[in-house]
């Protein structure tokens, strides 16, 4: 139960509940807004975490549970949620999963007794009481359809260029009864939103026709449903559970390919829900035709209505991501520090939400409120991955950019202070960020003597060290040119 940083070091000793404390609670409030208020009063309240530091920075969290009945349950169905929310708050860190001990019971039962105050006691009860009902796990009533992320609806979806076909064919879909395309295939790379988009569909459908019957499922759970129907010789059950759907959701279909009977038994499926007038739904990460481990005949079939694909995401809507989450976490981040992130992280938005918990988890788990500098530290591994070789014209353009001067300004002998001291910053950087010598600087700012680097070079240094905004700004630079 040991927890302890070097950053943490010089506060006073904390007890033990604390103790086990800031990474805990972090943790405990991404899972609360992941699983939804419900879903974790029941299976994560009494849950219990201990955090020991196994060497620099690797941490190690114990989750203890009442009984082993729970233990089991929630290791089969927030484990993974679990550790993928641990990587990002402690990349180094491992889980286990562990049954509090009888003799730790009835210690925990004693001070229970002896507080007086039923209070600590009763969310354990309510717990247990509650297992035997319905988990209110959001699922379909069929036990079919995979859990639905209570945190991908159409209102948490930020809409851009790059995916704002596909919302709109989203929309439709979830909207009407009668299917205007079928099917509906959204294709695009990974982590920009395609089951986002499908789990939305199935809580507006839910919420708005509350009767209609919506099958959500990986590709890979319908093979797997599918060959052990064949196994237990009960396709005619499966064959009719899937038929009777009125919206059936299939996603990353590029996975189907392969085995045949699969792929056999999917496109009857396909074709029997398509002609009786039933919505269906399909993502993949490339187009059909592009499918290239699926049958000519899926392929063309799963084409046939409306193909949506979903583009990377560009820089703007990266920032509106990061505002609408960081709100959502109501955790403050500076303007600049989510423009640092919407230029550094463009891969996809599963990696830009990764960045934002554990920039949020840390500053919550050292209790500093969040800069550009700590967030450089913090997501070093991160960035550092997609550092590069800087030139000295990317530099001027930058630069340029940034103060809103020309480019041609930094070649120009125009010694206005409007123009000058962005020149200035731009030799600054370019000293700092390129293996340049002072003469072939001066040399790419149009023809100046290394004496007019040096004396730049200076002059940024002079003024950062008085004037924290400037600093900042001249941070920002550096740190968007060491993208
Ligand atoms: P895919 O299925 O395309 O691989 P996901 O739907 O799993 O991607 O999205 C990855 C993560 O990014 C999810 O947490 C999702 O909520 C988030 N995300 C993706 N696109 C958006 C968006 N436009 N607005 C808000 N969150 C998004
Ligand atoms: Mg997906």
């Amino acid at each position: 139960m040991i927890f302890q940083t070097s950053s943490m070091a010089s506060r006073p000793p904390v007890s033990p509940e604390e103790n086990s404390g800031p990474l805990w609670a972090t943790l405990r409030s991404l899972l609360r807004e992941r699983l939804g208020e419900t879903a974790f009063r029941r299976w994560l309240e009494p849950v219990t975490g201990a955090v020991s530091e196994e060497g620099a920075g690797a941490f190690h969290l114990t989750l203890t549970l009442p009984t082993r009945f729970m233990k089991d349950w929630v290791e089969a169905h927030y484990g993974d949620a679990i550790r993928t929310l641990w990587q990002q708050i402690a990349p180094q860190g491992r889980i286990a999963f562990t049954v509090l001990s009888p003799l730790a019971k009835a210690v925990q039962a004693k001070q229970a007794i002896d507080s007086v105050t039923p209070v600590t006691i009763a969310p354990l009860t309510r717990t247990l009481l509650s297992v035997s009902s319905d988990a209110s796990e959001p699922r379909f009533d069929d036990g079919l359809s995979a859990d639905l992320d209570p945190r991908f609806t159409f209102e948490n979806f930020v809409v851009g260029k790059s995916n704002e076909l596909a919302y709109a064919a989203a929309r439709r879909v979830a909207d009407t009864e009668n299917p205007t395309f079928n099917p509906l295939f959204l294709y695009g790379g990974v982590g920009l939103g395609k089951t986002h988009l499908m789990h939305a569909i199935a809580w507006h459908i839910r919420a708005t026709f509350p009767k209609r019957r919506v099958i959500y499922m990986s590709a890979e759970k319908f093979m797997y449903q599918f060959v052990r129907a064949l196994r237990f010789k009960d396709t005619v059950s499966f064959k009719e559970q899937f038929r009777s759907v009125d919206v059936l959701m299939i996603d990353d279909v590029q996975f189907i390919g392969g085995k045949d009977s699969t792929q056999e038994e999917f496109f009857h499926t396909f074709n029997a829900l398509v002609d009786r007038n039933r919505q269906v739904i399909v993502s993949a990460d490339k187009s059909p035709q592009d499918l290239d481990r699926v049958e000519e005949r899926l392929r063309s079939r799963l084409g046939w209505g409306l193909v949506a694909d979903v583009h990377p995401v560009g820089y703007e809507l990266r920032l509106g991501i990061l505002q609408a989450k960081s709100e959502r976490l109501g955790c403050p981040v500076p303007e600049k520090v989510m423009e640092f992130l919407a230029h550094k992280i463009a891969s996809n938005v599963r990696e830009l939400e990764g960045a934002l918990n554990r920039l949020v988890a840390h500053a919550q788990l050292v209790g500093r409120t969040i800069s550009l500098e700590m967030t450089q530290e913090v997501l070093a591994d991160m960035l550092r991955s997609s550092e590069r070789r800087i030139t000295i014209d990317e530099i001027q353009k930058r630069v340029a950019e940034h103060y809103n001067v020309r480019v041609a300004d930094m070649h120009s002998a125009r010694r206005a202070r409007a123009v000058a001291r962005p020149r200035q910053v731009a030799m600054y950087l370019a000293k700092q960020l390129t293996p340049r010598s002072l003469p072939e600087i001066g040399r790419k700012f149009g023809g100046r003597d290394h004496t007019t680097v040096i004396h730049a070079v200076r002059k940024i240094e002079e003024l950062s060290a008085y004037d924290s905004s400037f600093r900042e700004d001249v941070e920002l630079l550096r740190r968007l040119l060491q993208n």
